[in-house]
């Protein structure tokens, strides 16, 4: 199989079987929605869920999080991995959206990517959640899957934004984050994937190769 025919059905598929893929984030504004990002690095969604309506309720907007201290930010994100230097991000992350940017949070890339604790990612993720930008996010999740999948070999996430980017149409590219993220999370876990459950395994890469190992064993 070729790798656009994979692309023609994994698109195809997630388009048919999943119209709507949302973040898994909770969130009332694009700040809000910058902090939980920021905090979900090298972190679980469910537990950043657990801690951001204090957060965000005592710090509504950038303003309110840009005159507080670390250590006043410490105490509602303390069961989060990094704590400090994460605390450290979401108050000067807000003093450069207040000081640098009106108080709103920048909707481009490059000025988004000056946001301290912001990268690639996390900037894609805002513009395309925020904005629908056509842009693709690639975390450890969509990494894993695009290979599996054999939708990319890219050595770097960035390459792999590029492979996918150039690959699926425009008006996919937001929701195709979702779509690979919740199969990362949920199918093609990291340990075990769950191949037999799996309903786009047909163009799967990797499920492709071992069939064909089993059948060579067979003979
Ligand atoms: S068949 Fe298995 S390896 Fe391939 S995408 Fe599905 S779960 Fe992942």
């Amino acid at each position: 199989m070729t790798r656009k025919e994979r692309y023609e059905g994994i698109v195809g598929w997630f388009s048919l079987n999943r119209p709507v893929a949302e973040t898994e984030l909770h969130y009332d504004s694009p700040f809000h929605l910058l902090l939980a990002v920021i905090l979900s690095a090298q972190c679980t969604d469910r537990r950043v869920n657990m801690v951001t309506p204090a957060l965000f309720e005592r710090f509504p907007d950038p303003a309110s999080m840009a005159e507080a201290s670390a250590e006043e930010i410490f105490p509602y994100i303390k069961s989060i991995s990094y704590p400090s230097s994460k605390a450290a991000h979401l108050r000067d992350a807000s003093r450069m959206i207040v000081e640098d940017f009106g108080g709103d949070v920048p909707s481009d890339r490059e000025s988004l990517k000056k946001l301290p604790g912001v990268g690639q990612k996390t900037a894609n993720v805002m513009m395309s959640v925020v904005h629908g930008a056509p842009v693709i996010a690639v975390d450890t999740h969509v990494f894993r899957v695009a290979h599996r999948l054999g939708l990319s070999s890219g050595k770097t996430p960035l390459d792999v934004e590029k492979d996918l980017e150039k690959n699926i149409p425009v008006d996919r590219r937001a929701i195709s984050h979702h779509w690979l993220i919740l199969h990362g999370r949920y199918v093609c876990t990291a340990r075990s994937p769950r191949c037999d459950e799996c309903e786009i395994r047909q163009w799967c890469k990797d499920w492709e190769r071992r069939q064909k190992n089993t059948e060579k064993e067979a003979r």
